[in-house]
């Protein structure tokens, strides 16, 4: 008998699936791409056709102009070539999906990148049972845990609080974490407007439209002084420390990741006010996802491999690391 999961070859530039003539997240442009959620590193534009959630191309055409999209709602399946192919929420960012791939009575999941605790901007984690799992480890490593998302953002409202005449620049990925840190304010009460820097404008308007409320946004050029006290502005981490942010009055420089879990990342950002809000599953998170999907075999990509690898050999569960390359988190994924 051939081995198991033969028909999915990974390569450097992606995951290839022989028996479908397509790629999952192909860091450069293909005829035939399955697409799991809209983060540069695993969606690029220019594929001749591309199969993802509905959300997925609404974010990929907001950033990459027209795709030949071929959106699949989560839950339904399309027969690509001789695989069976659907998608399944990975609670990542909006419409964020694990790839479910079936052929020759074996199936294969895909998860992309995933979070397992809850995100008011998009659906939760569902558990696929399958022979290969293949996860992400982006905090792959025992020393990540995150922090309960509640009490980080009430750590952010009472330094808002505490001192009225500055504001708080919250420096959050453009794409998801800036949606979420805002639905998380919401969430805990807060009505104020909330300020944004002009990237991030394209994507919250987005988001809005696909029935994600973030209440009152403006943006935060323009602005003055004044009217900025006290309040809480919104930008890409690129921005924290660039000229931007100095018509801000004051600011406290605060930055929503789990890399800040990491006293050094803070500081090399000059971050004051370190968030450990992640999109990405935490270690524990990791290791329950294993245990509930119960897979025969799991495959780990993005970065740090060796810790889960060991867990799995030490669980009984055969395990090998994929080297692909560009699926970096330093740029917008964390
Ligand atoms: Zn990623
Ligand atoms: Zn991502």
């Amino acid at each position: 008998m051939a081995r198991l999961g033969s028909w999915i070859e990974p390569f450097p530039e992606g995951i290839y699936v022989k028996p479908a003539d397509a790629w999952v997240d192909p860091s450069r442009p293909k005829a035939q791409a399955l697409v799991t959620h809209g983060h540069a590193d695993h969606a690029r534009g220019g594929h001749g056709a591309v199969w993802a959630t509905p959300e997925t191309l609404a974010i990929m055409e907001t950033r990459y102009g027209e795709q030949a999209g071929r959106p699949v709602q989560y839950g339904d399946s399309v027969r690509i070539g001789e695989v069976d192919v659907s998608f399944v929420p990975a609670g990542h960012v909006l419409g964020s999906a694990q790839i479910v791939l079936e052929y020759g009575g074996e199936r294969v999941v895909v998860s992309g990148d995933y979070k397992r605790r809850p995100d008011p901007t998009c659906a939760p984690f569902v558990v696929v049972p399958c022979d290969i799992f293949i996860t992400e480890a982006t905090f792959g490593l025992p020393v990540f845990r995150h922090p309960d998302t509640g009490s980080e953002v009430d750590r952010l409202l009472h330094r808002l609080h505490a001192e009225p005449e500055r504001c708080v620049l919250v420096g959050a990925y453009a794409l998801g974490k800036g949606q979420r840190v805002i639905m998380e304010l919401r969430g805990r009460g807060h009505d104020e407007p909330i300020y944004y820097h002009g990237a991030m404008e394209r994507l919250c308007a987005l988001y809005e439209e696909l029935g994600v409320p973030l209440g009152d946004l403006r943006p935060a050029t323009g602005a003055s002084k004044q009217e900025l006290a006290g309040k809480i502005v919104i930008c890409p981490p690129g921005a924290l420390n660039d000229r931007w942010s100095r018509r801000l009055p004051d600011p406290i420089t605060a930055m929503a990741s789990g890399w800040m879990r990491i006293r050094q990342r803070a500081r090399q950002r000059n971050v004051e006010l370190p968030l450990v809000i992640s999109d990405h599953a935490d270690w524990d998170e990791l290791t329950q996802t294993i245990r509930e999907v119960a897979p025969k075999e799991v495959w780990i990509t993005h970065g740090r491999e060796d810790a889960l690898m060991h867990w799995c050999m030490t669980h009984q569960i055969k395990a090998r690391e994929l080297n692909l390359v560009g699926y970096e988190d330093e740029d917008e994924d964390d």
